[in-house]
């Protein structure tokens, strides 16, 4: 890996490249952007193009033992805090300003990377201003959001923030053939469902998005004859963790979305397997439009009810109970 290995983000990349051959690089920046678009691979290039024994042009050589330390994220220059449970807390900035009271371990520079750096509770935010504020020398700090508009405004204003692009359908359909080995037909049809994230896309592969999109669609078909303990059953099979509930969720809108952009006569836009088409086509036209956009919301509004930390087992169930109340 080097800077030019990452793909889709020439700006940010010639942005920081640029900065590091002027040596002018600011002591602490905001990587924005959705997850998995190659954020934090960027962090750790700069991390190896700051520490490599043969620094060039595209950054690190990967060849050192400091670039081979980085890769690997046992390079002790390298800190990388994330959160532990639903937040970064104050505890782990207050060990980071006792690591950072002495200067870089092994390297000339040191990178701390704060990942999801939005995941700062606020006395935690409040600390790392303070060490914002009087940076310890050789560190660069990289924090990754999502959106700056997450972040305490103080931080970053003293952040200079670097804009990473969601990535083009076509490489990310690419990618999926060449490292996932997925067919082009399937990844044409993830690549329409990745909002531009590579990373969500290999998620999809790995958690088996095909298998889902058929369980809903086959849900979907028995809802409005579907009695009580049928409803309450499926929503117990999609119980997981909070981030699957979401994901499972997620699956649910795309094949209410294709549902509806079928019924439209757009089944070249969707990301229904073809063998499903016709099925959803069937079903699609054996209810009203406005059904199947009530629906929708309503699985939209159990993924904002997740994402507040509802009872995810209450929540499956009244989304089901419900969706099979309308008609
Ligand atoms: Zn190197």
């Amino acid at each position: 890996m080097s800077f030019s290995l990452i793909q889709g983000q020439k700006r940010a990349i010639e942005n920081l490249k640029q900065s590091l051959q002027r040596d002018k690089l600011h002591h602490a920046y905001l990587f924005c952007g959705p997850e998995g678009i190659g954020k934090k691979k960027s962090a750790l290039e700069l991390a190896k193009a700051l520490n490599c024994d043969k620094p060039g042009p595209e950054g690190g050589c990967d060849q050192c033992p400091a670039c081979r330390k980085i890769e690997n994220r046992i390079h002790p220059d390298l800190i990388h805090l994330e959160p532990e449970g639903v937040h970064i807390r104050i505890e782990q900035i207050r060990n980071l300003g006792q690591q950072l009271a002495y200067g870089p371990a092994l390297g000339r520079s040191r990178l701390c990377l704060l990942d999801m750096a939005s995941d700062l509770n606020e006395p935690a935010a409040n600390a790392f201003l303070k060490t914002l504020e009087e940076p310890p020398p050789g560190t660069i700090f990289v924090l990754l959001v999502r959106d700056p508009g997450e972040l305490l405004p103080t931080l970053v204003s003293r952040c200079v923030s670097i804009a990473f692009n969601p990535l083009s359908l076509s490489l990310i359909a690419d990618k999926l053939v060449e490292e996932k080995g997925v067919s082009r037909e399937e990844a044409r049809a993830l690549s329409l469902v990745s909002g531009g994230s590579l990373g969500k896309a290999f998620q999809y592969v790995k958690t088996n998005f095909w298998k889902k999109q058929e369980t809903w669609i086959t849900q979907l078909e028995g809802l409005s004859q579907a009695g009580m303990a049928q409803l309450l059953g499926w929503a117990k099979g999609w119980l997981g963790s909070r981030e699957e509930t979401q994901e499972n969720l997620e699956i649910g809108q795309w094949c209410l979305r294709d549902l509806i952009w079928v019924r439209a006569g757009l089944k070249d836009k969707v990301s229904l397997r073809p063998h499903l088409i016709e099925r959803v086509r069937a079903l699609a036209s054996s209810l009203p439009h406005a059904v199947w956009l009530k629906r929708l919301t309503l699985v939209q509004q159990a993924a904002v009810y997740n994402s507040q930390n509802v009872n995810a087992q209450l929540n499956w169930e009244v989304l089901f109970l419900k969706m099979a109340r309308v008609y």
